[in-house]
This record gives C-alpha cells, structure tokens and sequence, in this order.
C-alpha cells in the first residue's frame, strides 16, 4: 500500500456534432480539403459578427441535465486572449465568469464500490484550426476547417484517487455524450479529449499537494498509463526528499512517460473579459421543459433496465452500456427473440473478441441484431453447442450468412443421436485402457478427459449432455 493517495481532476474537451460550427454557417465536418470550410468569421477577418449556434446550446444543456448540474439560463460569453497561428481571431470565444452550467455530479464504480464525482462546470466554447507540419519542410500549414467548431468543456472536482477511477470516470462521460447524440465522441479524430491534473499527498492529510497538467491524452489506455505514471514519479519525487514542481507535462506514449512541457511562470495571462460582440445566451423555460421532455435515454436508466427487466448480471448490463451502439444492437437482439442472458453471453464473449482482434469499432460490424439472436436460439435449442458456434463466429461476423444456414450447409449441427454417441464412447473406451482402469478405481475426475476425447472424435458435434450420460453409463 502506497503512503501517499493521488488527487486527480479531469478537464474533458467534447466536440458537438451540430450541422454548423459555433458562430457562422461553414459546416462542422471532419476531414474535407483543408480550408474549405472558412468565411470571414471563423478566419478572424476584422468588421465581422460572430451569430450564435443555438443548437451547441440545446446539446451543451442536455450534457448539463444529464449531470444534475445547475443551469444558468442566462450565460455569458467571454474573449480568452491568447496567439496561436491556428486561431485567426487571437482570441477563443468560452466562458468564463458566468457559464452554462455548474454543481454537477455523476456516480462511478470501481472495483465494486460507488463513488461520487463532483462536476464543477460545463461551459461553452469554440475550437481552434490546426497546424500542419508537412515533414521534411521548413515551413508549417494551417488548416481553419476546425476553427470556430463548438466544443463543451466538462471540468471536474479533484474527486477521483487513482487512474482506474479516473478512466471509469472518463468512460462514464463518453458513453453518456453518444448516448445523448449531442457528439461522436471519435477519441483519435480529437472529438473526445482531456487534459489531466494530477497531484499527490500523505494519506489521511487533506492539504493538496503541487498538481501537474497531463497533455496529449488521446485514449482510455494513455489516460491510464499517463496517470499511474505521474504518480509513481511524483512519489519518487517526495521520497527523495524533493518538491513537485508545478507544470504542464506532455503524455509521451511510445515511451510511456510523461516529459515537462511548460512550468507555471510560463502560465498566460489569458485576460479573459466579456465578449461585446456576443449577446448574454438566453435559455427560455420553454425551451429547457422541451429539452428535459425529450431527453434520450442515458446509459444508467438503460442499465437499470437491463438488469431488473432483462435479468442480466450488473457486470453484463455495465459492459454492455458503455457502447450506446452495442446496447442498441443487444437490444435489437433480445426484441427479435433470443434470451437476453444468451445474446449478451454472445456479444460479450466471442464478438468482442472479434473487436478487439481486428480493431473495427462496434457501429462498422457487418454481423446483424438478427443473426446473433438466431445464434442465441439455436446454441439455446442444443442445434449447435457453445463450441461449435465460438467456431463459426468469425466467419458470421462477416455479415454475410445467417447462422442456421451456415451451420446446416456444413454438417455442423450438434449430434444428439445416442446410437452415434455411445458408438464413440465405445471407441474411446478400448483405446484408452489405463484411464479406464484409473477412473473405476475411484479417479472420477478422469470424466473430463473422457468428454474431451469423445468430442474431439466427434469433431465438437456431439451433445455434450448426452456424452457425459453415456460415459457415465458405459463405465458404469
Ligand atoms: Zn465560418
């Protein structure tokens, strides 16, 4: 056990998926030509007025009601001074004093125990371009299609304790924004980021330590292995005696270690004020009672459902909600017929074995709700055993056949013929006369060595039901 407890806040960064971008009309697309989607107000030109995209309020609210936060109806936004060649304006347009959104919350479970972690704002802001630095060149490019697109950031209380609870954290948020259809939350196209701070103290002291800025975060794993870094080297740190130096360090991932990338004396001064340009955001009791009314539902509601009126394991329930598109297909699954626990064993086991080995993201399967529930049924119905269908997954999951088809155009179906069965068991019998000889002397775990034969013999058709009957039986 560790003598010190790490303190960790997260500030997560959500591009909205609206048709526009924040304040002008040029789409909020991702990956066209660089630079063609710009006018004069996402380039910064001089004379222009920025107009307000009331759809980035409608989705930046629904993420505030979905945190129980308090909504501040009348927000404000502000300049946040800073130069960067991908922002044209020399200013971002957030929030500062007065923002959307505060005093949230949502729960996380770790390892069994709950916990709450506090969400102290969700403001308003648009997002800057992008440098390009084509290699080998002594010049850099900038690309303005990403300039001014809406983005919602989502900071914290320093509430979690360790890099599991914050990636649990960090899950909960990303299942949530997609479920609520308010984002992609595409992690590598930058869509779902976050910047971690981190600090460590003594236990059982309530001071906080000097935290750290955690940069270049671009995967649950690098938020993990980033932060379980920072803490073992802030502990190495304070244990020979030294002080954390207060910064901003950047995740290198190839390494796995994170590397200082600017102290606090090089901190801005972002001279944040009012934006004049920009009217106070104004959210109607009209418009919020329609929000609240037509609120999709999140992730733990689904929850809930799954494991009171599906009967499904919280574990099961947990996994499979934090996909909102495998929630929708287990549900499409179960509606067509086949047994929730069933479907879920499918989709948990053998079809996230597939994900994870050919790196596909759920929402591109080509395998369909409707062959996974005639799979259910038919490993449900003895047609196939377990072994069988884990045997013809892959080739299923190429969204071409439907499981029965398949498993009867080649011989697959279970054996469930005792003649055929007890033939194999003889077989197995003869050839195997010392294990015999070992299990009728009282070696009755040998029964499994005998199944395991059988069904190899029978290339993995046979009942395994009837196999064990029958060489129960034959052993006597
Ligand atoms: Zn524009």
């Amino acid at each position: 056990m560790s003598e010190y407890e790490a303190v960790i806040g997260l500030e997560v960064h959500v591009h909205l998926s609206t048709a526009s971008k924040l304040f002008c009309s040029c789409p909020n697309s991702f990956g066209d030509e660089p630079n063609t989607n710009v006018c004069e107000v996402c380039a910064g030109m001089p004379g222009v007025l920025p107009v307000l995209n009331h759809k980035a309020v409608e989705y930046a609210t629904r993420m505030a009601l979905a945190i129980h936060a308090t909504i501040n109806q009348r927000s404000q936004f502000a300049r946040k001074n800073y130069f960067y060649p991908d922002m044209p304006k020399d200013y971002q347009i957030s929030q500062y004093e007065l923002p959307l959104c505060e005093h949230g919350w949502l729960d996380i479970t770790v390892n069994g125990g709950k916990r709450r972690i506090g969400i102290t704002r969700i403001h308003m802001e648009d997002d800057a371009g992008k440098n390009i630095h084509p290699q080998g060149e002594s010049h850099s490019l900038v690309d303005l299609n990403r300039a001014g697109t809406p983005l919602i950031e989502i900071v914290s209380e320093p509430d979690m304790r360790s890099a599991e609870e914050a990636v649990a954290y960090l899950k909960k948020l990303h299942s949530m924004v997609v479920s609520l259809g308010i984002s992609n939350g595409n992690m590598e196209e930058g869509c779902f980021r976050c910047d971690a701070n981190v600090s460590i103290r003594p236990r059982g002291e309530s001071q906080l330590g000097t935290r750290t800025e955690l940069k270049n975060l671009n995967s649950f794993k690098h938020v993990q292995k980033a932060i379980e870094y920072e803490i073992a080297r802030q502990s190495d740190v304070l244990d020979d005696g030294g002080k954390v130096v207060q910064e901003t360090r950047l995740y290198d991932a190839g390494r796995n270690l994170t590397l200082p990338m600017r102290s606090k004396e090089d901190a801005q001064d972002y001279r944040y004020f009012p934006d004049p340009d920009l009217l106070p955001v104004v959210i109607t009791d009209e418009e919020l009672q329609e929000w609240i009314a037509t609120q999709p539902e999140l992730p733990e509601s689904r929850m809930q459902r799954y494991t009171a009126d599906m009967k499904l394991p919280e574990q099961d329930a947990e996994q499979l909600c934090e996909d909102p598109f495998l929630a929708e297909f287990f549900e499409r699954a179960a509606h067509l017929g086949g047994k929730p626990k069933k479907v879920a064993n499918i989709m948990l086991g053998m079809m996230m074995r597939e994900i994870n080995q050919s790196g596909i993201s759920p929402s591109e399967m080509r395998i369909t709700p409707e062959a996974v529930s005639e799979l259910a049924d038919i490993i449900d119905n003895g047609t196939i055993s377990a072994k069988i269908a884990a045997d013809i997954f892959p080739e299923l999951m190429k969204g071409e056949e439907m499981p029965l088809s398949y498993v009867k155009a080649h011989g697959l179906a279970q054996v469930s013929d005792s003649g055929a069965i007890d033939a194999a068991v003889q077989k197995i019998i003869a050839a195997n006369p010392e294990e015999v000889r070992a299990y009728q002397g009282g070696k009755t775990k040998l029964i499994s060595f005998f199944v395991g034969q059988v069904m190899r013999e029978m290339r993995g058709k046979a009942n395994p039901a009837m196999v064990n009957e029958s060489i129960r039986k034959l052993l006597g």
